[in-house]
């Protein structure tokens, strides 16, 4: 294990608040990001006006919806903020909006049965983005979700911006993760906050004789809040959270012997259990509450080349160039770009590449602090190994990937079941950032488990 403090650099402390982003002159909307059986294609055409907030492309559950008012500009392929390509539509700002700058009123989601609440979230194009990002319709409309694990900080030492949302938006989260796990038929919702921060106690632990909303907004649903220690890295991975979990489910599993196997740490992932973010709860709360779609982002913005650091409010379609901007600028000269966080996220190669319902935080890194990643020869130092929380070899992993010719890996299990320990890499970065030959281990470990999925 590795102490988060590791990872930070001095300038990154909490925010108390955040500023709206620049409205993007053209937004860049990404329609692909989540692949899906079901293709998501586009409903409007070139040339065409679109209201803020109107539904510009559909399918594959999730709807995506016009960031800004605008004529649609060009329809094609883009770069994603994922590393991926996909479609994108250009809408070229003009026009009135029909959400910035108004007062949202507030609409009463309780008289909504389940089947409602599921097309509420679906129509508000609802991802989830507890790790990557999955389209919460699908994930909560094809399969059974007995509890909700909600995860009220982040998990990747180098953002804040899960922290920011679950406090600075507590009653929010709250309530729409009441309107997930009713969506879900969920019998129980689990709160994990972080044992290390104070503000996070002080809104979570809120006893039901102090005025806690639970029996108002759960009815009929348990309600447990768990510390999960945030100190070290990896830490708010869903074993963690199941792990936390264990002693304080226990009086409710003897009731529920059908949730059981959601606090397993061994069969958790074979269970009813799903697990969020507050983002996504957020999102839930302002498509039921306040019928408004899922058009922005909040987005950490950071790193050693801006004059500053925020979270910002950013509209989907804003170019991370644009983002640069509002926090000033570069005063060093721009060597890589992360999104979502230095440890598990991904290298983008362009700053005109969009933020996107996927975006956490975007880290400008200067040529000073980066060390080049190549693909050389694995030298068995087992560091990997040693750091992985898991228990994987990733060198093994990788090497037998990649078919390299060792007499070594007869040592090991057959090559199959290596690949297939792949399944088990919760992609925390770490054996990355210990390896001495700079090897992308954790990139093909995950490209391992999907091919071995
Ligand atoms: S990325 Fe996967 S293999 Fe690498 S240390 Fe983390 S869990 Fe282990
Ligand atoms: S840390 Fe890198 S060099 Fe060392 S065993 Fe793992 S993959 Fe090989």
């Amino acid at each position: 294990m590795v102490s988060a403090s590791n990872f930070y650099s001095e300038d990154k402390g909490l925010f108390s608040r955040s500023l709206n982003s620049f409205l993007p002159s053209t937004a860049i909307v990404p329609i692909e990001e989540e692949k899906s059986q079901i293709p998501v294609e586009p409903v409007v055409s070139v040339g065409d006006v679109v209201a803020e907030g109107q539904i510009v492309a559909v399918g594959g559950g999730v709807n995506v919806h016009s960031p800004v008012p605008g004529t649609v500009s060009a329809i094609g392929g883009e770069q994603y903020a994922n590393g991926k390509q996909g479609k994108a539509i250009r809408i070229k700002l003009g026009g009135k909006f029909s959400f910035v700058g108004k007062k949202r009123s507030r609409h009463d989601w309780r008289a909504l049965g389940r089947d409602s609440l599921l097309q509420v979230i679906r129509m508000a194009g609802i991802v989830n983005t507890f790790k990557d990002m999955s389209t919460l319709f699908n994930e909560i409309s094809t399969e059974e979700r007995k509890v909700v694990f909600v995860r009220l900080f982040d998990d990747d030492p180098s953002r804040v911006v899960d922290s920011f949302v679950a406090e600075n938006f507590s009653e929010k989260v709250i309530e729409g993760t009441a309107v997930i796990a009713r969506a879900c038929g969920a019998a129980a919702v689990v709160f994990a906050y972080e044992k290390q921060s104070a503000e996070s106690r002080r809104i979570y632990r809120v006893s039901k004789d102090d005025g806690s909303p639970d029996q108002e907004l759960f009815p009929g649903i348990a309600v447990l809040r768990v510390g999960v220690d945030g100190k070290h890295y990896p830490s708010g991975t869903a074993l963690d959270l199941v792990f936390a979990s264990r002693s304080a489910s226990k009086a409710l599993v003897k009731d529920n012997p059908d949730i059981a196997g959601c606090f397993e740490p061994d069969g958790f992932r074979d269970s009813s259990a799903l697990f969020i973010d507050p983002q996504t709860a957020l999102s839930a709360f302002e498509a039921a509450v306040e019928r408004v779609p899922v058009m922005g982002r909040f987005v950490h913005v950071t790193g050693d080349c801006l004059n500053s650091a925020a979270i910002l409010n950013v509209k989907i379609g804003t170019t991370l160039g644009e983002v640069a901007e509002q926090c000033g600028g570069f005063k060093k000269k721009l060597s890589r770009i992360v999104v979502n966080g230095i440890v598990s996220g991904v290298c983008v190669g362009s700053l005109d590449v969009p933020v996107s319902k996927f975006v956490k935080s975007v880290e400008f890194i200067p040529s000073a602090e980066v060390r080049f990643q190549s693909v050389e020869n694995c030298v068995r130092c087992g560091q990997c190994r040693k750091i992985c929380p898991v228990n994987l070899w990733p060198g093994n992993i990788y090497r037998v990937f990649r078919n390299v010719e060792d007499d070594d890996i007869h040592d090991f299990d057959d090559s199959k079941t290596v690949i297939e320990s792949a399944r088990l890499c919760i992609e925390c970065g770490l054996c990355n950032s210990v390896c001495p030959s700079r090897l992308p281990l954790k990139q093909m470990i995950a490209l391992a488990k999907s091919e071995s999925i």
